[in-house]
């Protein structure tokens, strides 16, 4: 099986074999061309999958399967959105079906997932190991945006359009969570109040920042462009700075809240968070894994069987899990 992590400036590959044991150790990164419209990128794909194929020694007849993943939006079965996204600009891509266009230069079958449901579903199996197909879990990944999934006996819920789990654009209370006077957060999605304008960067960067900037004067980030200000915001939360503190607070405190909310849906076994904050200073990272479960509301029988825990490997957790996919699919579940 090969996972194939596709991404704004770079693919990442790994492979899987038959019995679920890793092959590759680290990133196996090489250009994802994406801005060079599908017919490059497709090419920059097949590369990526035979970059891996040889530094292992294994050959393209070896492969039984391969997972692909993509930030969205796209469909279930890899359809970029008619809209275009983020990362899919050229207008070449709206429409275009990923999955099915590497499925045939491969000749190969290739099951599709989004980044968000991929990173889930490696956070699953890593933790659960053989326990994974009887077990149920969350996940919310901090990036740009808010992304994640939910997984049941081992699998990703997609739902009918293969918009389930799109646990960014959930709705959260925001009562005790903003300040008297703090603009109530905009998501680019279109609602006001949702998970991912509170907890993502772009969050940070348009709702957050600016508000917290103007309560504490004369912050060193307020002289800072907002990007740049939003990135190194996690640098200064490590350091124990107020400003940060209190975003980072604010950000945990809507992650629980939002699995409160997938306690009352799907009351999985585990809750995982990922993203840029698993690669902070351990410190820092753990203060905000116990800020976002103690901002969750179990019941106590909920709480007594519940885990929280950092999905692993960021840079790697998107192949790996599409790989997963892949010999899911394989196997006929
Ligand atoms: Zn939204």
């Amino acid at each position: 099986m090969i996972g194939l992590d596709n991404g704004g400036t770079s693919n990442n590959a790994t492979i899987l074999d038959l019995s679920g044991d890793f092959l590759v150790g680290g990133l196996a990164e090489t250009p994802s061309r994406v801005r060079e419209g599908p017919t490059v990128a497709i090419t920059a794909l097949v590369e990526a999958l035979d970059a891996i194929l040889l530094s292992t020694g294994a050959a393209r007849a070896d492969v039984r399967a391969v997972g692909l993943d993509t930030p969205g939006p796209a469909s279930a079965d890899g359809v970029i959105s008619s809209k275009g996204s983020t990362n899919f600009m050229e207008p070449e891509w709206r429409g275009f079906d990923v999955r099915g266009a590497l499925e045939a230069r491969l000749g190969l079958p290739v099951v599709y997932l989004n980044d968000g449901n991929a990173a889930a579903l490696y956070a699953h199996h890593r933790h659960f190991g053989e326990q994974a197909v009887a077990r149920s879990s969350a996940s919310a990944i901090i990036g740009t945006g808010l992304g994640g999934g939910l997984v049941e006996g081992g699998t990703v819920i997609g739902g009918a359009a293969g918009m389930a789990g799109e646990l960014g654009h959930v709705h959260i209370p925001m009562a005790g969570l903003l300040e008297a006077g703090q603009p109530v957060p905009r998501c680019n999605c279109g609602f006001a109040g949702d998970a991912e304008s509170v907890a993502s960067l772009t969050g940070l960067e348009l709702n957050l920042l600016p508000y917290w900037l103007t309560q504490y004067e004369g912050h060193e980030l307020a002289g800072v462009e907002p990007r740049a200000a939003a990135r190194a915001a996690r640098g200064y939360g490590e350091r124990g700075d107020p400003l940060a503190t209190r975003i980072f607070g604010q950000q945990a405190m809507a992650i629980g809240r939002l699995f409160t909310i997938v306690a009352n849906v799907t009351d999985p076994d585990a809750y995982f968070v990922g993203g840029g904050v698993v690669e902070a200073a351990p410190h820092f990272r753990d203060w905000f894994l116990d800020a976002v479960a103690a901002s969750t509301t179990l019941r106590p029988e909920q709480a007594r069987v519940a885990t929280f825990a950092l999905v692993p490997d960021r840079d790697m957790a998107g192949a790996r899990g599409a790989a997963i996919a892949a010999l899911a699919a394989l196997r006929g579940h």
